[in-house]
């Protein structure tokens, strides 16, 4: 079952910005400990998704579904699920303003809203077919670019990519060689480019 606020009384005990694993976790903890309080999640997408399955999907070993997480994570222990945007935190008067023109008041706050992949800041970089890799909206578009257009390619993992598809992967870290081997698996030819002078710079 879900749980749902009832929108004309938003106040929470805690209130977490943020559904992905932060955010998950930390209510998750505090709902155990404190069964008693009133957790509340925003998460503006319609599911949390586990990021390090993206090239797994992309490679064609999981199904695209397996990359979403279940929303039973937080509402089996009875967390709050709100599935809106935080568009102010007015610290003084302890409220969170939302996306739909609403409030909601807390007594904690806990800001888990993760990071946005650097976009490059060169000329041409948001031009069709330069792509970041974080979102579910990201591997979606990803995978229409390996299926020729359409969504989800993992129906069948031997399914060839388009003949002489060609991609740049920019950056050899962990994330970066994970999309490079990906993308290589499903036949595409890959350049791996990296302004250091070896693969995972920040880790070897
Ligand atoms: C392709 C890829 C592969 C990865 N592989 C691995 C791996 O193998 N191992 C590993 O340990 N880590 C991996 N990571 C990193 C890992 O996914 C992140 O470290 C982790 O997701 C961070 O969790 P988080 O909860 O801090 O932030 P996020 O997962 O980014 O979640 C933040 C949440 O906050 C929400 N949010 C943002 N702004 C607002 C707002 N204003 N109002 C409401 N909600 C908001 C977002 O929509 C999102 O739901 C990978 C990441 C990617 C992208």
């Amino acid at each position: 079952m879900t749980n749902t606020i009832n929108t004309s009384q938003r106040k929470t005990d805690v209130l977490i910005i943020g559904g992905g694993p932060a955010g998950i976790q930390a209510s998750r903890m505090l709902k155990t400990e404190h069964p008693e309080w009133d957790v509340t999640v925003l998460r503006p997408e319609s599911y949390s998704m586990v990021y390090c399955a993206i090239p797994y999907a992309l490679e064609g070993l999981i199904s695209a579904d397996k990359t979403f997480k279940k929303d039973e994570l937080l509402t089996e222990v009875g967390v709050n699920l709100l599935r809106l945007k935080a568009v102010k935190v007015n610290a003084e008067d302890y409220t969170v303003d939302l996306e739909d023109g609403s409030s909601i008041s807390y007594s904690k706050l806990f800001i888990c809203v993760g990071a946005t992949p650097i976009r490059l800041p060169v000329p041409g970089a948001d031009l069709p077919n330069v792509y970041t890799v974080k979102t579910g909206e990201d591997m979606i578009r990803l995978m229409g670019c390996l299926n020729g257009g359409q969504d989800f390619c993992v129906s069948d993992p031997a399914d060839e990519v388009p003949e002489g598809l060609k991609a740049v992967v920019v950056g050899a870290g962990a994330i970066g060689l994970e999309q490079a081997t990906a993308f290589r698996a499903r036949g595409a030819e890959v350049h791996l480019v990296e302004m250091q002078n070896r693969p995972l710079p920040l880790m070897l």
